[in-house]
């Protein structure tokens, strides 16, 4: 028998069908990706992304050899500070050039063997943090972010929120969304760590659908549950019907 996430899934994928990754999965490109954008929607993202990639290329010796004022006009249309976004993608360069050995994917890797070596001793936990701070340390990527590169590149099978979308596992889970970003992302996580194989696959699935969701139907400022597919298993909406009958 299914488990309540299973079953959530099943009928998202029948509602929206499979979803797909926007942008790359290299994690030093999502970075980029990531602020191309501004804010960082997909479409945005993508539109100033390809715009960079056509013209100037985004690996770091080219992003490096081309102006600010060149990186700005091109991402102008896509950010709404395209100064301050150009000076970022300058600092994301320099810094992969400088103090990664040119090669965030090879160092991240690193880290995350020399976290495997360390598994069975209790230090496993400790030096996935300390991927997660080499990827913080990039302008704008925050614990959601660092935690969504290392899914999607493959490097560690974390169950990330989508973090624009932590309202949907929680109402679905819990009830009405705490006051707390941080702590819900937590709870969040949680939920979806325990309901899940540690696989890629099953935590990339889960975390496209639940964004998808929150995108056309469990909107964060108003959900439409009058058409939702999951009403059966949403803890919000039985809170709220309960109260409606105890008034
Ligand atoms: S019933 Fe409403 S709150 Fe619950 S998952 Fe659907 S849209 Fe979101």
């Amino acid at each position: 028998m299914l488990s309540k996430l299973e079953q959530i899934l099943e009928t998202l994928e029948e509602t929206y069908g499979p979803q797909k990754l926007a942008g790359p999965t290299d994690p030093y490109e999502m970075i980029v990706f990531l602020n191309c954008g501004y804010p960082a929607r997909d479409g945005k993202c993508a539109k100033g992304f390809e715009a960079l990639k056509r013209e100037v290329g985004v690996q770091p010796n080219k992003l490096l050899a081309v102006s600010k004022t060149k990186l700005a006009k091109l991402i102008r249309p896509s950010v709404i500070l395209p100064a301050v976004c150009a000076q970022r993608l300058k600092d994301i360069a320099r810094r992969v050039k400088n103090d990664l050995d040119g090669d965030l994917a090879a160092t991240l890797q690193k880290r995350m063997d020399e976290a495997k070596r360390k598994a069975g001793n209790g230090s496993a936990e400790k030096s996935l943090r300390a991927t997660k701070r080499v990827l913080r340390e990039f302008p704008t990527i925050g614990e959601p972010s660092a935690e969504k590169i290392l899914l999607f590149s493959g490097l560690a099978p974390i169950a990330a929120v989508p973090s624009a979308f932590v309202d949907v596992p929680i109402r679905l889970f819990v009830g009405e969304p705490g006051k707390n970003y941080a702590a819900d992302y937590v709870a969040a996580r949680e939920i979806l760590d325990s309901g899940l194989p540690k696989t890629f696959g099953a935590r990339q699935r889960a975390y496209l659908l639940l964004k998808k969701h929150g995108q056309e139907i469990c909107k964060r400022s108003k959900p439409k549950c009058e058409v939702c597919p999951l009403t059966a298993h949403c803890a919000y909406l039985q809170a709220k019907a309960a109260d409606s009958n105890a008034e």
